[in-house]
C-alpha cells in the first residue's frame, strides 16, 4: 500500500514534471525519489526511507532541513508581511540584511540590489558594469571575461559566461561570444609547480587579454577559491589577488560569484576573505536563505551606486524582478545569519571538517581516486578511467545507501550542511567509500 503510495507519486511526476538539468529518459532506469519530508541533514522518502542530503540540496541548505530557529523566523514573517513591492516601498527584513550584509564586508559592498535566483544576480551584475561604465561615458566596455570551465547560470547572459560545454553548446547560436582565459585549477600544476604558480600562469592570461583590449572589457567574472559546477576545481587564493591589482591597473571590474561559495562554504563568510580582497560586485544566493527560499543579490560599492545617482532615470539601474526582495526570503536569511553569529559556525565548521576529511582518508588514499582535495566544507575527488555512465550509477548506488550524491561526471563531491554530528560525519565516510567501490565495480 504504502510502496504504491511512493510509485504514483513518481508516475504522476514523470507525466506532469518536467525535471531540471535531466534526460527524462534515464529516469527508465535511474531512480526519482518523491520526498515527503525533511528534518536535519535527511530527506524521508513515502516509504520512510532516508536519504542523507550530503550535497544540501545542489548547495543551497546550510543549517538542516526544517530548522526550528528558521522556521520561527518565518511562521513570524509569514504573519507580519508576505511580500510588498520593492519600488516605492521598503521593509524592515530587506533593510536589516542588507545593513548586516554590509557590515560582513566592512560596508565596503554596502549596496545590496535583490532578485531571486542565481543566474539573475549574475545577469544583474553584467548589466550594472556595463551600465556603470556607460555612464562613465566608456561606452566601448562591452566585453566579458570569464575562465575555462567556469559556471554562473543558464539564463542567456549567464550562459554566455559559462564554460561548460554540456550546458552551453546547444545554445551557442543564441550567446554574446566572451573572451574565455586559462583556469587556476590547481590540478593543472607541471612537474614542480605549486597551485601558486598554477595561479601566477593564469593571471598572465587575464594580463596578456586586458593588454590587448581592456578599453573593450567591462568586467571578468570569477568563482573565488573553487568553481564548483565544472568539478571542484580549488585554486590558489594569490590568483584572486593578482586579479585584483590587474583589474585596478586597467580599469576593469571584478564580479566575484560567490552563489555557491559564500556563506561559510570555503572556510570564511566570503571566500574571497581568504585572498584579502573585496571585487567590485559580488552575487550572493543558494545559501542565503538557509536553503529555504528563492534569494540572490548583488553587493557593490559606492562608486558604483553613485555612477547611476543622477536626476536622469535612464542613467539608474532599471531592472526589476517581481519578487525583488521578497520579505519572506529576507527573513530567512536574517535567520541564517543569526545563526552564524550564534553559534559561531566558521569556528565549528573548522572542527567538523578536520573530522570529515580524517574520516575520509581511505578515499584519499584509494588506488582509484586521485586529486583529493577539501576547501572548507567542500570535498571531491576523482575517479580514475570512470565509465561515462559513472555520475548516474553512483547516484543509484548512493540512494541505496541512504545517501543523496550526484557526482560531476568522474567527480566525487561531498558539499554538506553544517549540521553533520560525529556519527553522521563517519557514516557518511564509510558509505562514500562503499559506494565508490560498489559503483567503480561495476
Ligand atoms: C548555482 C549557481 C548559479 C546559478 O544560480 P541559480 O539559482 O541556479 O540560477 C550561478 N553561479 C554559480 C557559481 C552557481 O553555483
Amino acid at each position: 500500500m504504502e510502496s504504491n503510495h511512493q510509485s504514483a507519486w513518481v508516475t504522476r511526476s514523470l507525466h506532469s514534471v518536467w525535471h531540471p538539468c535531466t534526460q527524462m529518459q534515464h529516469h527508465e532506469t535511474v531512480p526519482l525519489i518523491p520526498v515527503r519530508r525533511g528534518q536535519g541533514a535527511w530527506l524521508y522518502d513515502h516509504e520512510g526511507r532516508r536519504y542523507l542530503d550530503a550535497i544540501s540540496s545542489w548547495w543551497v541548505n546550510l543549517f538542516g532541513h526544517a530548522n526550528p530557529r528558521i522556521n520561527a523566523a518565518l511562521k513570524d514573517q509569514l504573519d507580519t508581511l508576505e511580500h510588498a513591492m520593492l519600488a516605492g516601498f521598503t521593509h524592515e527584513p530587506v533593510i536589516e540584511l542588507s545593513e548586516k550584509l554590509s557590515a560582513l564586508t566592512g560596508h565596503v559592498l554596502g549596496h545590496s540590489f535583490y532578485a531571486s535566483d542565481g543566474a539573475s544576480a549574475v545577469e544583474i551584475a553584467l548589466k550594472m558594469s556595463f551600465h556603470a561604465w556607460r555612464n562613465h561615458g566608456k561606452t566601448d566596455k562591452q566585453e566579458f571575461v570569464c575562465l575555462q570551465g567556469s559556471y554562473h547560470g543558464e539564463t542567456i547572459g549567464a550562459l554566455a559566461v559559462t564554460d561548460v560545454a554540456l550546458f552551453k553548446d546547444a545554445y551557442g547560436p543564441l550567446l554574446r561570444a566572451a573572451q574565455t582565459v586559462l583556469s587556476p585549477d590547481a590540478r593543472q600544476a607541471r612537474d614542480g609547480e605549486t597551485a601558486a604558480d598554477v595561479a601566477r600562469r593564469a593571471a598572465a592570461d587575464v594580463e596578456r587579454l586586458f593588454q590587448q583590449k581592456a578599453d573593450r572589457i567591462a568586467a571578468i567574472i570569477i568563482e573565488p577559491l573553487v568553481q564548483c559546477a565544472t568539478g571542484m576545481a580549488m585554486h590558489d587564493p594569490l590568483y584572486l589577488q593578482l586579479v585584483r591589482a590587474l583589474c585596478d591597473r586597467y580599469a576593469v571590474h571584478l564580479i566575484l560569484d560567490e552563489i555557491a561559495v559564500g556563506c561559510g562554504r570555503t572556510g570564511t563568510f566570503f571566500a574571497c576573505e581568504q585572498a584579502g580582497i573585496w571585487p567590485d560586485f559580488v552575487c550572493l544566493s543558494k545559501g542565503i536563505s538557509g536553503g529555504y527560499l528563492p534569494l540572490s543579490l548583488v553587493m557593490t560599492r559606492d562608486d558604483i551606486y553613485q555612477a547611476f545617482y543622477s536626476s536622469d532615470v535612464r542613467r539608474g539601474f532599471l531592472h526589476s524582478h517581481s519578487y525583488t526582495g521578497n520579505p519572506l526570503a529576507c527573513r530567512a536569511a536574517l535567520a541564517t545569519l543569526q545563526i552564524f553569529a550564534d553559534d559561531d559556525v566558521l569556528a565549528a565548521n573548522r572542527i567538523k571538517a578536520a573530522t570529515l576529511t580524517a574520516a575520509l582518508q581511505p578515499l584519499a588514499q584509494h588506488r582509484q581516486v586521485r586529486n583529493f582535495r577539501q576547501q572548507g566544507m567542500i570535498w571531491a575527488f576523482d575517479a580514475i578511467d570512470a565509465t561515462p555512465d559513472f555520475s548516474r550509477r553512483f547516484f543509484a548506488t548512493a540512494v541505496e545507501h541512504e545517501l543523496l550524491m550526484r557526482p560531476i561526471g568522474s567527480t566525487v563531491y561531498l558539499m554538506p550542511p553544517y549540521i553533520l554530528d560525529d556519527a553522521e560525519i563517519a557514516g557518511l565516510a564509510a558509505s562514500t567509500l562503499t559506494v565508490f567501490d560498489q559503483t567503480m565495480a561495476g
